[in-house]
């Protein structure tokens, strides 16, 4: 069985709901009567089996402003729209408005309906026909079928139903396969059974049990039960309008314009870049009303100088769920009026204008090219994105195509797997040459040190963490990067310095071998070893690091020497019990300024063991002599 969805478009009092009456016999502009009794879940809505395979819906939305919140709400799953014109009045202000939102919405099939034919004689309906067609030229709707209906009398509605038969045919069929996802239209509070919630199925399936998420509240929800038309089915599928009875959300937190949907499917946020399709265009800042899914958001609308203008951000006052490629439209806040129509991008950021790449994320969103889409997407997230990511962002479209087309982007090597992500193999390479600049930057400005540290290099690329981090180790893995504790260099550079760093240390030794325990001075040991005075801090900071030189009190003494008088030290222990400040003293031949932090150093490295002002054999001094 096919099931689509028909909506009704056109001037208020045209006879919408007549004409609906007339196909299907259901009444649907009941709401008073309905409100009273509280519980009814098909309102403004008419099964209309076409066929023996087809079953349509019809939503039926009477009233202008009801119009615009129904008809929005069920636009985007709107298979076909009817544009009802009544003969006697012709196009009205309402028509066009309906016409321009059908279209930036993005409703791509329909029936011209001329209703109240009873009312005109020939000619005149002569007349409006020609008017219609003018007001459809360069439409979506310029060849459509157009019918003579009398909803009144029902002089063409057999005739009507034909035509719509033969349209719900040409139109394709909704994806079941696709993840499920619902825009709430209306909540009820049913006593003994808890929340239900109603709206039209635009993609996917749901049966009793399965888990569901509910945005922008991000929780949980289980199916207890599916209503389909008033009976209580097992399972509802695409192209059918549900009322859904859940549990672990209470229905007060539950709201008309909340989204069900499949986990994984879609972003949750007040700041998102659009794509816009303007129809009047406003200055940047404006106030303005969105209208996507079910439900109405306020917020501002605002452009940027520098970028095409049909890109913009809306900050709206509440958070919005959605998917890149969703479709809405914006209307003037006060008084309210048609601006544009928006493709949802991604959110985006307060105050930097959106990136390059929503672009040609725009553009790829609204096609059909399953391989530009992913990697548009790709070029966005400027990020690995796993599998699980990149079917949450494409939100409607079904996951087999756009798994096939990523398995025939890596087969060509133009998408490459990174760690559990997928990036563009052109992401990448950029990432690999300007990783490599900024190296080859920083070892030139200071070539004495052995590398960056991550922290800076990351923020000189504006690298994201994890991203930054999955780079390094797939360019360590690489080869050409080298991962020195926090520091990172270029392996040819690493290797350059830690031959510089030997030389430098095997110079010193040399130098500082012919010295006895001295406190070596940097100018001193600038002149031994013949450097540049702006390399002096650099040198002796490496030796210092290296542990060539020993730091201790103020003073810096000859690592060497310190051994050898460690070793003086052990062979007293192996003869005495203590070691007193003089007897050190005479042991190593020097005075009260070099033996005081000498002995400081032999206490704290657990040589020896301070006791009054006395010291026995340290700890690690009997692991030595052992
Ligand atoms: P809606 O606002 O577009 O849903 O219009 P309704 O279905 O409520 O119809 C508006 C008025 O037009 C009602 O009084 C209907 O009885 C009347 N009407 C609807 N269709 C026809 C028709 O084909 N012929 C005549 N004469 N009146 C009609």
């Amino acid at each position: 069985m096919k099931y689509l969805i028909i909506g009704t478009a056109g001037h208020v009092d045209h006879g919408k709901s007549a004409l609906i009456k007339a196909l299907t016999g259901t009444e649907t502009d009941r709401l008073k009567e309905e409100k009273e009794r509280g519980i009814s879940i098909d309102l403004g809505f008419a099964l209309l089996p076409l066929a023996e395979d087809i079953m349509a819906g019809i939503v039926d939305v009477p009233g202008h402003e009801r119009f615009l919140k129904n008809m929005l709400a069920g636009t985007g799953g709107m298979d076909l729209v009817m544009l009802v014109i009544a003969a006697d009045e012709g196009v009205m202000p309402q028509t066009r408005e309906h016409l321009a939102m059908l279209s930036l919405y993005g409703v791509k099939r329909g029936v011209i309906v001329i209703n109240k034919i009873d009312k005109v004689d020939a000619e005149w309906l002569e007349l409006v026909e020609a008017e219609v067609k003018e007001l459809l030229a360069g439409t979506f709707l310029e060849t459509a079928p157009s019918c003579r209906v009398s909803a009144f009398s029902g002089e063409g509605v057999e005739e009507l139903k034909d035509v719509l038969l033969a349209q719900a045919r040409l139109a394709g069929v909704r994806d079941s396969k696709a993840p499920f996802r619902l825009w709430i239209d209306r909540v009820f509070s049913i006593k003994g059974h808890g929340a239900v919630v109603t709206g039209s199925l635009l993609s996917g399936e749901a049966t009793v049990g399965d888990l569901l998420r509910l945005d922008p509240v991000g929780a949980q929800v289980r199916v207890r039960g599916v209503e389909w038309h008033g009976k209580k089915v097992e399972r509802v599928v695409a192209g059918q309008r549900a009322a859904i009875n859940i549990v672990g959300v209470e229905s007060e937190a539950l709201a008309r314009g909340m989204v069900l949907s499949a986990e994984h499917v879609g972003e949750v946020g007040a700041v998102w870049d659009v794509r816009l399709e303007w129809r009047e265009e406003v200055d940047s800042g404006s106030r303005i009303r969105l209208h996507i899914g079910t439900g109405e958001y306020i917020g501002r609308l605002y452009r940027f100088k520098d970028r095409p203008a049909e890109v913009g951000r809306l900050v709206l006052e509440e958070e919005v769920a959605a998917a890149p490629g969703d479709r809405g439209i914006i209307r003037q806040y006060s008084p309210q009026y048609l601006l544009a129509g928006v493709t949802m991008l991604r959110p985006g950021a307060r105050r930097t204008p959106p990136k390059e790449s929503r672009v040609r994320l725009g553009e790829a969103l609204t096609g059909k090219d399953e391989k530009e889409f992913l990697s548009a997407l790709l070029a966005d997230a400027d990020e690995p994105l796993n599998k699980t990511e990149v079917l949450s962002l494409a939100g409607y479209r079904a996951p087999k195509p756009l798994l096939d087309a990523l398995a025939a982007l890596l087969e060509a090597e133009e998408i490459t797997s990174l760690e559990s992500g997928y990036v563009r193999a052109a992401w990448l390479n950029e990432k690999e040459e300007k990783l490599k600049a900024a190296l080859e930057v920083f070892h030139a400005e200071e070539p004495e040190r052995s590398g960056i540290s991550k922290e800076a290099l990351r923020q000189r690329l504006h690298l994201a963490e994890k991203t930054f981090e999955c780079l390094v180790r797939r360019f360590v893995a690489a080869g050409w990067l080298k991962a020195l504790g926090g520091d990172l260099a270029l392996t040819e550079h690493a290797e350059r310095h830690a031959r510089w760093e030997r030389e430098l240390i095997a110079k010193a030794q040399e130098i500082l071998e012919k010295i006895g325990l001295e406190d070596v001075q940097e100018d001193w040991l600038q002149k031994q070893l013949n450097i540049p005075e702006e390399r002096r801090k650099v040198v002796w900071a490496t030796l210092v690091r290296q542990g060539v030189l020993i730091r201790m009190g103020g003073i810096h003494v000859y690592s060497k020497t310190i051994q050898n008088i460690v070793t003086v030290i052990q062979e007293h222990f192996q003869r005495h019990a203590t070691l007193s400040v003089s007897e050190l003293r005479d042991l190593i031949n020097t005075s009260r300024k070099y033996a005081m932090p000498i002995l400081e150093y032999l206490d704290m490295n657990k040589y020896t063991k301070r006791e009054g002002d006395t010291r026995t054999c340290g700890a690690k001094l009997k692991d030595l002599s052992e």
